[in-house]
């Protein structure tokens, strides 16, 4: 089945070029030209990837991107104009997945979709995936394996509490993506749970004590400042 891209971007000659030569590729694609549709479209028409202007009437692609990642784990690229560093640091900073420095070839950009939705895919089989069988996640000399719940550390078994053991298996299965706290929270407690995001900021700094080797200088469980937690394995 062909995969959807959300287009949003406010110059129209260059939306048009865009959902031309996406088309020509086999995508589906969906436009929006301002913050707010953008917004609407993503939730209506859940695409497999969203591209994302930073320049935006209404609302900039800064503020609708951090508005999206609270519920939806899409593959977001950022395009931006201005090639400083500060626009880079903070179009990573609000979860975005990668981003694009304008003007940039057709090449490169439909390089780069295909490598997001190349590990999206990878991600999402990792997480639904129930074959039957060992599921073992690797990272270095820490070892999550489903089957039996278990997580090694140089292969000496860890303590960890239930919540413990689900928040590291669900920040294992989306390896280097920004996940905010109401996202970790929705998914490894539930809708139902009653409580707080800081309930996740302190499994994650009881994690970090089991699976970090400077609990204070965290290298797996790195905080991505303002929007969450990102796992680099
Ligand atoms: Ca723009």
């Amino acid at each position: 089945m062909a995969e959807k891209i959300l287009v949003v971007e406010d110059e129209l000659t260059l939306q048009e070029t865009l959902a031309y030569n996406l088309k020509k590729q086999g995508y589906l694609v969906e436009c929006a030209n301002d913050g707010p549709s953008a917004i609407d479209k993503a939730r209506q028409y859940q695409p497999d990837l969203i591209m994302l202007d930073i320049m935006l009437p209404g609302m900039d692609g800064f503020e609708v991107c951090k508005i999206l990642r609270k519920d939806m784990l899409v593959p977001i690229l950022m395009l931006t104009a201005r090639d400083d560093e500060i626009d880079r640091v903070v179009g990573l900073e609000v979860g975005a997945d990668d981003y694009l420095t304008k003007p940039f070839s057709m090449r490169e950009l439909i390089a780069r979709i295909k490598a997001l939705l190349r590990r999206a895919k990878i991600m999402q089989n990792l997480s639904v995936d129930e074959a039957p069988g060992r599921k073992v996640l690797t990272f270095g000399n820490l070892v999550i394996d489903e089957n039996r719940r278990e997580v090694t550390l140089d292969s000496q078994p860890l303590n960890l509490k239930p919540k413990e053991y689900d928040l590291l298996l669900f920040l294992g299965q989306h390896r280097g993506q920004v996940l905010s706290r109401e996202l970790i929270l929705e998914k490894v407690w539930g809708w139902d749970y009653f409580g707080d995001s800081r309930t996740v900021d302190v499994h994650v700094r009881w994690l970090r004590e089991k699976i970090e080797s400077d609990p204070a200088k965290p290298q797996r469980i790195v905080t991505s400042r303002s929007a969450g937690y990102r796992f680099e394995g």
